[in-house]
């Protein structure tokens, strides 16, 4: 910030030939530390109390016979108005000043007491020291509460943004807050347009001994490609997948996959999850050498008016998928409601 900011303008001023004791009284009179000198209103000199003092340990006394020339401070320091006010508060400590005439060019300006800044400086490291305090403030907080707290409270952070999440992050598809969210809607328009909607549930067989024997690394390494095969992003499968744009392929947990096909027959999402269970079946999974072969049992369901809610209609692909495992695994079944019975008890692994 510019110096001029500061400054006290219309300075006190005496002609340089007016005497001490004008000096005196005019500093006496408006309570002030200095006078400047001029001549002709330009700057040639500043009569301070300091000097004041000095004539006073030298001088006698003090009569009209002293001229404020003779004892002044001739051609004083002085800052440009536009000057910035940190270099001038620097000059005055370093050479110990306590007015600074302030000019703009020749002209006098204004002046600045020590004084000034220093309250100003004072008042700056005041609301510094205020700022600090609070900052200090906050990570005492921080450091008051203990590990655990501060686990909790960035897990629950990072819960808040899974939250907002739509896709799986090992596969990319879909995942299941999201496919839950779109079968409630899908469910609803299927019985308001009286329309076809079928739901696929699949889940890949025998599952756990891939990862007993080639580690969970290989594992997630077929999740993700079953996941791409399922999708159509594995050109074979677009061709025989017939997936459409308006399916829903998503992750419902673990293994266990869901396709949601909008205005489609049971029958027809039947023929969709045949396709992919061969697909699937004849899918090189290639790990330590070995090619492994890898299935999935499907179920399917269509929407009657039965299925009121997105829950009956999962628990109805569900059990048909378990069907599919009880009559040997790597086969497709369709829901039929004397299924319901043999729900929960798969062929032995
Ligand atoms: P089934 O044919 O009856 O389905 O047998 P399964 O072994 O596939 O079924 P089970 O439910 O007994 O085991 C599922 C296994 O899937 C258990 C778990 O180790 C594995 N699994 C679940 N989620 C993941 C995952 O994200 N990554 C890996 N690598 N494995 C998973
Ligand atoms: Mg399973
Ligand atoms: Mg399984």
């Amino acid at each position: 910030m510019e110096i001029q900011h500061w400054a006290t303008e219309n300075p006190a001023a005496v002609d340089v030939q007016a005497t001490l004791r004008d000096a005196i009284e005019l500093m006496h009179h408006h309570k002030i530390g200095a006078v400047l000198v001029t001549r002709s209103d330009r700057l040639v000199g500043i009569f301070s109390e300091r000097d004041l003092i000095r004539v006073a340990a030298e001088a006698p006394r003090i009569d009209d016979t002293i001229k404020v020339a003779d004892v002044m401070t001739p051609d004083p320091i002085t800052a440009q108005a536009d000057d910035d006010y940190n270099v001038v508060y620097m000059l005055m400590k370093v050479n110990n000043i306590r007015h600074i005439p302030i000019l703009d060019g020749k002209r006098i300006a204004g002046i600045v007491s020590i004084r000034d800044l220093t309250h100003f400086y004072q008042h700056k490291l005041e609301s510094e020291y205020a700022e600090a305090r609070e900052r200090i403030d906050v990570l005492k907080r921080l450091i008051n509460l203990s590990t655990d707290e501060v686990l909790d409270s960035l897990f629950s952070e990072i819960n808040r943004y899974k939250e907002l999440s739509l896709t799986d992050h090992l596969t990319g598809l879909y995942n299941k807050r999201y496919f839950m969210r779109r079968l409630r809607e899908e469910t609803a328009r299927a019985h308001r347009y009286k329309q076809c909607l079928s739901l696929i549930f699949c889940d890949i067989d025998r599952f756990k001994r891939i990862n007993d024997q080639y580690g969970h690394h290989a594992g997630d390494e077929i999740l993700r490609q079953i996941g791409a095969l399922l999708a159509g992003g594995i050109g074979e499968m677009k061709i025989v997948s017939r997936l459409r744009k308006s399916d829903i392929v998503a992750r419902y947990g673990g293994e266990e996959f869901v396709i949601i096909l909008p205005e489609t027959s049971t029958e027809n999402a039947r023929i969709a999850a045949e396709k992919m269970r061969v697909t699937i079946e004849a899918h090189p999974f290639c790990f330590a050498d070995d090619k492994l072969a890898v299935t999935m049992s499907f179920g399917v369901a269509g929407v009657d008016s039965d299925v009121r809610t997105p829950e009956d209609f999962i628990r109805r692909a569900d059990i048909a998928m378990y069907r599919a495992k009880q009559n040997g695994r790597n086969r497709v079944e369709v829901f039929r409601p004397d299924f319901n019975s043999g729900y929960g008890s798969a062929a032995p692994n």
